[in-house]
């Protein structure tokens, strides 16, 4: 059966991620979103089980020691961490997958599942934009916010690690180029002729 691909998609706090992801998954069928732990407490109108699996720091550390992550880290002061099982079952499966992750966790994943793994990066079109994005979502304290900006710094330095890049001008646009990157994978020459026998072109006989 064909594997499915591991789509990771990173960027700072703020930059539209989510929206992005959601949007570009709605309009497309065979892609499932893989739910992160997380120690961070639930934002107002988050749900446990759909946007994270919101824990306590001893059930994260006890994931850890059982192995269970295919990577975490610790991102603005909270553990976040990705499930091995799901991503390892889902993939064999032939579901493609979208991980919305840091850019650490994401250089990690990379490592772990090169084969299997596309790196996005979606970025702001500026660092002030950024600034100014975060200030209006208003979903974080002035504390959690310096953090969040102090950290983009180094995310923004990672760009060239990354097989796509989306600047986050017009959400339309980038929602569009989303789209274009999961679809253009699923048909690149690798991935298509690693199943020969599924069509007859290439059984082409002399005649
Ligand atoms: P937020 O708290 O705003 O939901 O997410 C903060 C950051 O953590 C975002 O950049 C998000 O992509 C990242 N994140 C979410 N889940 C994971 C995960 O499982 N692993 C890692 N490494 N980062 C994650």
């Amino acid at each position: 059966m064909t594997k499915g691909i591991l789509y990771v998609v990173s960027g700072p706090s703020g930059v539209g991620k989510s929206s992005i992801i959601k949007s570009a998954m709605s309009k497309l069928e065979g892609f499932s979103f893989s739910v992160s732990y997380t120690t961070r407490p639930p934002r107002p109108g988050e749900v446990n089980g759909k946007d994270y699996f919101f824990v306590d720091e001893k059930t994260f550390n006890k994931m850890i020691e059982n192995d269970e992550f295919l990577e975490y880290a610790k991102v603005h002061g909270h553990m976040y961490g990705t499930s091995k099982k799901y991503i390892k079952e889902k993939i064999n499966e032939g579901m493609n997958i979208v991980l919305d992750i840091d850019v650490q966790g994401a250089l990690n994943v990379v490592k772990k599942m090169p084969k299997e793994t596309v790196l996005i990066f979606i970025a702001p079109p500026s660092y002030s934009e950024l600034k100014k994005r975060l200030m209006n979502r208003g979903t974080e304290k002035k504390e959690d916010l310096i953090i969040r900006l102090n950290d983009a710094k180094w995310e923004l330095s990672k760009i060239n690690e990354f097989d796509y890049l989306i600047v986050n001008e017009e959400l339309k646009e980038a929602i569009n180029q989303l789209i274009s990157i999961f679809i253009a994978e699923q048909i690149k020459t690798e991935r298509v002729t690693e199943h020969l026998g599924r069509y007859s072109f290439f059984k082409i006989e002399e005649e």
